[in-house]
């Protein structure tokens, strides 16, 4: 995997960037800064403008973990796509589907709210209803192992059975048939018309997008564990904003 801002990684940046692409990226550890409390996460004003600009001349999207209503107000710019939920959210022709999302949810959230749910007395677990997805955070928890343990082992006893996305002192359980982050890049690559497609993410879920290994897509990884299938990476968020700088250059405005 090569540097995305050695002389290599901008020349296959560049063939990327140019023309009918989609540029594509995650929120939170790719545009936003990873911090303690999430909802605290915002956007820096630097990226924004940036990223404002870029919309002028190009397809953007923006596919996140978060529910779309909580990630639209943290959007300084209007993207022309805004996939939330992991993918769950928002695909154009997933519309039907996810009322199924939502009905799995609701009733997982039923079971989970019950009174004698262990997690429930396991001070620092909370449940956040997303929706299409629906996230155990465990941060405030003493000790977190402990809770995650906990409560994936309770996610795994639930029906229909949720496929479980671990993240920073969260476990996400979303529905198994929903989209994840790879086949919506897919289904916007089809739906706008865009030739070519460049993402930029940074974690596991990420990796989804990473893997399609498109011809017509090229992905940046914000340091990428070990075996990570980006394409390039960089090495922190920080430098997320040179990026953008150097997209804008190439595409000449
Ligand atoms: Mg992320």
């Amino acid at each position: 995997m090569n540097p995305a801002l050695s002389t290599s990684g901008l020349a296959r940046i560049r063939e990327f960037v140019g023309g009918r692409s989609l540029l594509a990226f995650d929120i939170d550890g790719t545009l936003a800064p990873i911090v303690a409390r999430p909802w605290d996460a915002h956007i820096p004003d630097e990226l924004q403008v940036r990223l404002a600009a870029l919309t002028a001349t190009r397809t953007v999207a923006i596919i996140t973990g978060r529910a779309i209503a909580d990630a639209k107000p943290m959007l300084g710019f209007s993207p022309r796509y805004l996939i939330g939920n992991h993918g769950a959210e928002g695909v154009p022709g997933f519309e039907s589907a996810s009322a199924t999302y939502a009905r799995d949810c609701s009733k997982w959230l039923e079971e989970l709210r019950g009174d004698n749910e262990a997690w429930r007395a396991s001070p620092g677990i909370t449940l956040e209803d997303k929706a299409y997805s629906i996230a155990f955070h465990y941060r405030q928890a003493q000790p977190r192992e402990a809770a995650l343990r906990l409560v994936e082992e309770r996610a795994t006893r639930l029906v229909p059975l949720p496929r479980l996305i671990h993240g920073n002192c969260v476990l996400n359980l979303v529905p198994r048939e929903a989209p994840h982050k790879g086949d919506a890049l897919r289904a916007l690559l089809a739906h706008s018309g865009c030739e070519r497609s460049f993402y930029v993410g940074d974690d596991v879920t990420d990796e989804d997008v990473f893997r399609l290994k498109l011809p017509a897509m090229l992905s940046v990884g914000i340091d990428p564990e070990p075996g990570s299938a980006a394409d390039l990476f960089l090495p922190d968020q920080g430098e997320v904003i040179r990026l953008l700088d150097e997209v804008t250059k190439m595409i000449g405005r």
